[in-house]
């Protein structure tokens, strides 16, 4: 009770893997010697892999947020028309970047908590064949809803317009099959389901998108991912990398390689469907109960209840450390994550610490009533023969 471990249950930052945190230790490499360039193709090679993809990966020095910018001015040129999927605060961020690289977005909005249905994607296509790009988020962390990223995909590849995915959150969350659907730019963010400290960002890049980039005028410099793709070939990166960071997911990405990233998919599906039937047990409501993410479960504060008051006891019992909402979200939901490095006894944790704070608020609750439903959920996946008998 006095002591309180820090818990990060947050949609990135996410825990780190203790092994990658130690090798940033060893950074005291130069990044023009032999030693980085023994290091960087290997780290590029293994990226590839969990990705799964044949096109090319690369790593941008920035956050998540560099590479969203570095997916509209390597591939666009000023006045280009582009479909942007609106669903939420990150959406909303799609929309700024048209703004500021001067594009001419065409925006389907969905409702916070819903998803764009294909369908209007399908629409949006046939209404502006001059579309150059499709750009949405795989999951959108801040509603915690999940697009539909292969119909999406298939749609994409029958046109001009490229795939841009946010997959900042989707990747290592949910099946994403880049070359089978036809993703043409998913993006990573280190911070999320990669294990590691915020300060990498990664770009897959199709053969139909490095098309458009020879042609794409907009202005670019130290987000130039043909400089990149250059370097990367000479095992280089651009500019001066954060060596501690390429250290660092190194080693996450041989945890990865070792787990699999199936598993590292089926892992965050399990605590996302124990955590909504949990809450639903405990009489919660989902926030995006439609199209729910594997990558964060938003729930709903109780009715006059606001949600700051379950983040604040969250960590002032506990030291546990959740999500508000973003935006108007704010106060009217809470945020949970299971992207990475979660197990099944942060969720106990989680589900019980959930279930005192509620208690403590005059909620009625019946204590142990979520946590039975995540060990069921537990047994079931891990312990059939258990479960059987
Ligand atoms: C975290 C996140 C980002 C990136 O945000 P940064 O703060 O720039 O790292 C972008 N999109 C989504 C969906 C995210 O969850």
């Amino acid at each position: 009770m006095h002591i309180k471990k820090q818990r990060l249950l947050t949609p990135g930052p996410t825990p780190l893997l203790p092994r990658a945190l130690h090798a940033m230790m060893a950074s005291d490499i130069h990044h023009r010697t032999q030693d980085f360039i023994k290091l960087y193709p290997q780290v590029l090679s293994d990226l590839k892999e969990v990705y799964g993809t044949r096109n090319d990966v690369l790593i941008v020095v920035s956050s998540g947020t560099g590479a969203l910018e570095a997916s509209v001015s390597n591939f666009f040129s000023e006045g280009d028309k582009v479909i942007v999927l609106s669903a939420g605060k990150f959406g909303e961020r799609w929309e700024e970047l048209a703004k500021a690289f001067r594009l001419n977005a065409v925006t389907l909005k969905a409702e916070y908590g819903d998803a764009v249905a294909p369908a209007r994607v399908a629409e949006a296509l046939k209404a502006n064949p001059d579309a150059k790009g499709v750009l949405f988020q795989a999951s959108e962390t801040s509603t915690g809803a999940a697009h539909d990223v292969k119909a999406i995909g298939e749609l994409c590849q029958s046109t001009q317009a490229l795939c841009i995915v946010d997959a900042i959150t989707g990747l290592g969350t949910m099946p994403l099959d880049i070359d089978g659907w036809g993703l043409d730019i998913v993006i990573g963010g280190s911070q999320k389901a990669f294990m590691i400290p915020p300060g990498l960002a990664f770009l897959s890049v199709s053969e139909k998108a490095w098309q458009r980039n020879a042609t794409a005028t907009l202005p670019r410099l130290y987000f130039d991912l043909k400089k990149e793709k250059k370097m990367a070939d000479k095992g280089e990166s651009a500019w001066t990398p954060n060596v501690s960071h390429i250290l660092a997911l190194a080693e996450a990405l041989v945890y990865i390689k070792s787990i699999g990233m199936d598993k590292l998919v089926e892992n965050a599906q399990l605590l996302a469907r124990a955590t909504r039937e949990a809450a639903v047990a405990l009489g919660l409501r989902l926030f995006a109960p439609g199209s729910p993410s594997s990558s964060v479960t938003a729930i709903c504060a109780p009715e006059g209840m606001d949600s700051g008051e379950i983040v604040k006891g969250f960590r002032n019992h506990f030291g546990s450390i959740i999500a508000n909402g973003q935006g108007t979200m704010k106060g009217k939901i809470f945020r949970i994550a299971h992207l990475g490095y979660f197990d099944f006894p942060d969720l106990f944790a989680m589900v019980a610490e959930l279930e005192i704070i509620l208690a403590s608020k005059g909620i009625p609750v019946e204590f142990g009533k979520g946590v039975a439903v995540v060990q069921k959920i537990y047994a079931e996946a891990a312990l059939p023969a258990l479960v059987k008998a």
